[in-house]
């Protein structure tokens, strides 16, 4: 199905750095659409770490991932994008100076201006494949956190060496009844500061800290009771109970659709973007964690930078210059009170 309306401005993906841009579209006086393949918005803060505490956002001392997302989903709202759910984009094709949008669901949706912020992609874990884990998967096996107060009281094996493994595990030792985590080798992917502090709380003796140990064996009846582990130098295995295995080994982005774009991908598959979140192609932006450029970090403050910049220059590649919007939002427009 085509939808027939041009649109000035669409955003492919509804995380963090999708909702900031479909915010600074709208204050810039643009009715953005914004087209997500998941059926909510906020991205990975959202759909990765609901209930991680989230310290570097400016303004917000300490904010959980869903709050952020949420509210970031709020603010966004307040401009009224155009929120269209369960479109994963799979093709964009320019014809005369419009872009034909097309998702896999079979619609087509034509705009102007393109913000693509999609991230890594759409992800799935990657699995480890040993014995045990496709049965509890969903039964005590799990690949990201959802809700804390699942983890009251119970025995937790997380196994990773990147900042999710770190993460969880200094959120769930004032919550479980024991935390143990393993990671296959002595080198982390996680952030030096979190793996001393990982360190320094297994010395304490606050959660058990094995490597270089990986999965053997998750059993239990209809769920996870008991894992093995095992040391991958010495072959020592360690059985121990847990009621939930937390497999932080990171997630498979699936941009395969971004590959067909034509946009230039940079050897880690990042879209190259210049300092106004240009493309290689005009008219498409891109924006936060799908992008890398020279001083990138992948982090949300850098995303609504980015945003606010690709914003005003999707505007004024459309409207031409100097006809973007205002440099700043004086608010939203006050409800006419009613005299009766
Ligand atoms: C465990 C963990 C902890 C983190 N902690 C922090 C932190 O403390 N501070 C910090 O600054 N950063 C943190 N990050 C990083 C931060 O979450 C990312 O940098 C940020 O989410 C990137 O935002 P984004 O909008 O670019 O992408 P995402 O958040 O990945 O959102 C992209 C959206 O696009 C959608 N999408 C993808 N492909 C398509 C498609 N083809 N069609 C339609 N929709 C599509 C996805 O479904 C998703 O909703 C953390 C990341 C993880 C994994």
């Amino acid at each position: 199905m085509v939808t027939e309306k041009i649109h000035d401005v669409i955003i492919i993906g509804g995380g963090p750095a999708g909702l900031m841009a479909a915010f600074y579209c709208g204050t810039g006086g643009m009715k953005p659409v914004i087209l997500e393949s998941l059926d909510f918005l906020g991205g990975q803060p959202a759909a990765l770490y609901p209930e991680k505490p989230v310290y570097d956002i400016p303004g917000l001392i300490e904010v959980n991932g869903q709050t952020l997302a949420s509210t970031l989903t709020e603010q966004a709202m307040q401009i009224e994008p155009i929120v269209e759910f369960n479109q994963s984009v799979e093709e964009i094709k320019k014809e005369n100076d419009v872009f034909n949008i097309i998702c896999k669901s079979g619609k087509v949706y034509k705009c102007k201006a393109i913000i693509i912020a999609t991230g890594k992609g759409a992800f799935s874990p990657i699995k480890l494949n040993v014995p045990g884990e496709e049965e509890f998967t969903g039964k005590g096996v799990m690949y990201t956190v959802k809700h804390l107060s699942d983890f009251k009281g119970q025995d937790v094996l997380i196994l990773g060496g990147g900042d999710s493994a770190m993460d969880w595990t200094c959120t769930l030792k004032n919550i479980a009844k024991s935390v143990t985590l393993i990671h296959r080798r002595d080198g982390f992917k996680a952030h030096i500061g979190a793996v001393n502090q990982i360190k320094a709380l297994a010395e304490a003796g606050e959660i058990n800290f094995h490597i270089p140990y990986e999965i053997r064996q998750i059993e239990g009846k209809g769920k996870v009771e008991k894992v093995t582990i095992f040391n991958n130098q010495t072959q020592e295995e360690k059985s121990f109970p847990v009621q939930s295995v937390i497999i932080c080994a990171g997630f498979k982005p699936t941009s395969d659709a971004l590959k067909k774009w034509g946009l230039q991908l940079n050897e880690k598959g990042f879209i190259v973007t210049n300092e106004i979140c240009r493309t290689n192609i005009e008219g498409i932006f891109a924006i936060g964690d799908a992008t890398e450029y020279p001083g990138k970090r992948h982090l949300i403050v850098m995303e609504f930078g980015e945003a606010a910049s690709a914003a005003g220059f999707a505007s004024t590649h459309i409207y031409g210059k100097g006809k973007g919007g205002a440099e700043w939002w004086s608010g939203p427009k006050k409800k006419e009170s009613v005299t009766i």
